[in-house]
């Protein structure tokens, strides 16, 4: 079983990370107000869609780029705000799966682990 002091300090890792995922999310793009844990792409700042084709075609690419980082960092926030509410109910550091407790390696490599090693995908 972890400490509370040990949660504790995971929580702090957590909610570090929280805000620097959240950051890196609004500097690639705007929540969607309809549903708000999803990210869209932004368009690059100072660039505008006009006449110029391949102008225009540049920024979409651009755009494409950053909704896959988007992704990514959507995916890495889920499962950090997850591990975040288990720390709430006082289900955090138990797999999943298993209900046993994970590994303090794993927790220490990556807090917002929801499984022990034997069940990570
Ligand atoms: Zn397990």
């Amino acid at each position: 079983m972890l400490t509370h002091t040990q949660i504790d300090s995971f929580k702090k890792i957590l909610e570090e990370e929280k805000k620097l995922l959240e950051t890196e999310l609004s500097e690639l793009g705007s929540q969607n107000p309809s549903n708000m844990s999803d990210w869209v792409p932004s368009k690059p700042s100072g660039e505008e869609f006009g006449a110029d084709m391949n102008q225009n075609a540049d920024i979409i690419e651009d755009m494409q780029d950053n909704s896959g980082a988007l992704n990514e960092l959507e995916e890495r926030l889920r499962n950090v705000v997850q591990a975040l509410e288990r720390i709430q109910e006082g289900t955090y550091g138990v797999c999943e799966v298993s209900d046993e407790p994970i590994e303090m390696d794993r927790l220490n490599a990556n807090p917002a682990a929801s499984t022990c090693t034997k069940h990570m995908q």
